[in-house]
């Protein structure tokens, strides 16, 4: 999961950039670069490592990266080795491109450009993108409809920023498989795999559908889907609520482990009664009732962290209700031609969400219509296509988790599965009523049992000297 980061605006943009990358670095890479239109020339800069030495190059010369419009990248490299030339932006002529996902068709294409008379100079699948669109726009110079009539050549998941020297107020957009969103400005408008990313400019964004174009200018924001001119609606978003902090804490992930009492604790609210010993809430998913009356079998789809929490509630879903469960890897699901049978819940786990691959299998099993199929997505991202896209939303309370490893994430997740598994034994009554207020007092003790092992910190620092 790599980053991409845009600007067009009044102001100077490099240090947007370079912020932005800075509260995407979460998400893992191996290099970063960024790009800006000066004085009709691209102004590029490109380093292994971290974003800070991104930003100590730029900061040798930071006039020459003055510009109004720029884009920049980090890269978790897919195709070619982590290194200068393969680091975005990728740039062919008077066009650059930052690049996140895999076309997955870019050896023949990269045939054709050859034959052409492109030259290559990296590694990357994105550098046929940056050709393709240079090549268009010779006969098309519009890089609005440039980008139009290559992305149906394209095949694979991907999001993209692009700019053009010659239409220096434009930055065009594209989301295919990968998250993007648009950060709304006054007078600027910004592109970001992330909102997180753009907080310090805006707390209004703009959610791309999946194969959403968007062209942004500092005063305008066109969004085309099917290349029709829609719109997406603008959403403000409390930015308290997504404080990426580290507060009093050494780095995120210890700040994430402390933070479990409480994410546990508000998951466990939404779902149970504060002074009953025995019941759940009369409003927990209860508009789904119906939809989940019917369930005869569970398939957890997710990745990595999510798979797990999804084997513990196998354990959970055939002990307790009896209903048979199966859990799969989603890359392994997407590409075998799965069966799934009637009446199937299929539990979709992701904390942002946005995970490729669990999207893909959901979208393959949607399109094969069981009947009675419901989806659900558990997430911890109310505005994720994974939310979008599935009938019943269970979300996780864990806040923004920034910490690769996952922590409270994962423990949300295991929570928020075990009201699942309730909720289902109650509606289909196969649990009595003795064993539900069995299972609620032992979720209630959770937060304070959190709170009582880390509260064991000093002595085990102790004990570890
Ligand atoms: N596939 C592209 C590359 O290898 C983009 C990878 C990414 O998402 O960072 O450069």
């Amino acid at each position: 999961m790599c980053g991409i980061v845009g600007a067009v605006a009044e102001r100077n943009i490099a240090n947007i950039l370079l912020e932005g990358l800075k509260r995407l670095e979460y998400r893992g890479y191996d290099s970063a670069g960024l790009t800006v239109i000066r004085n009709d020339e691209l102004h590029r800069e490109r380093q292994v490592g971290k974003v800070q030495a991104l930003a100590d190059a730029v900061a040798v010369n930071p006039t020459f990266f003055d510009g109004h419009i720029g884009i920049a990248h980090t890269r978790w490299a897919t195709h070619g080795e982590p290194a200068q030339r393969n680091a975005h932006p990728h740039v062919s002529g008077k066009v650059a491109v930052v690049h996140n996902g895999i076309v997955e068709n870019y050896a023949e294409l990269k045939e054709e450009l050859l034959a052409k008379g492109y030259e290559f100079t990296s590694q990357t699948d994105t550098e046929v993108v940056a050709h393709l669109i240079n090549d268009i726009y010779k006969q098309t110079p519009d890089l609005l409809e440039a980008v139009r009539t290559i992305i149906p050549l394209l095949h694979g998941a991907f999001a993209l920023g692009i700019m053009h020297i010659d239409s220096p107020d434009e930055l065009i957009t594209v989301r295919l498989g990968s998250p993007l969103v648009i950060g709304v400005g006054i007078g600027e408008n910004f592109i970001a795999s992330d909102q997180l990313a753009l907080l310090p400019v805006t707390n209004r964004f703009m959610y791309l559908e999946e194969g959403d174009i968007a062209k942004l200018t500092r005063n305008t924001i066109e969004v085309y889907a099917d290349g029709v001119k829609t719109q997406r609606k603008i959403h403000e978003i409390d930015a308290t609520q997504h404080n990426a902090d580290k507060g009093q804490f050494k780095h995120y992930m210890l700040k994430e482990i402390y933070e479990q009492p409480d994410a546990v604790g508000r998951t466990i609210d939404m779902a149970v009664e504060k002074n009953e010993t025995s019941k759940l809430r009369d409003d927990f998913l209860q508009r789904h009732n119906v939809l989940l009356a019917d369930i005869k079998h569970v398939q957890v789809i997710a990745c990595g962290t999510s798979y797990h929490a999804g084997m513990v509630t196998k354990y959970w879903f055939e002990g307790i209700t009896r209903i048979p469960c199966s859990v799969e890897i989603a890359s392994e699901f997407r590409y075998r031609n799965p069966v799934v049978v009637d009446n199937t819940l299929v539990i979709c786990i992701s904390q942002s969400g946005e995970t490729a691959d669990t999207l893909s299998a959901l979208r393959d099993i949607q399109k094969q219509t069981p009947t009675g199929l419901v989806s659900l997505a558990l997430c911890n991202v109310p505005t994720s296509s994974l939310v979008r896209e599935t009938d019943i939303f269970l979300p996780t309370l864990a806040g923004p988790e920034i910490g690769v490893a996952s922590t409270k994430a994962f423990t949300t997740q295991l929570t928020a599965l075990m009201l699942l598994v309730l909720k289902i034994g109650v509606v289909q009554q196969r649990m009595t009523h003795d064993q539900l207020s069995v299972l609620l007092d032992d979720l209630r003790k959770l937060p304070g049992q959190l709170h009582a092992s880390l509260n064991l910190d000093a002595s085990i620092n102790t004990m570890s000297e």
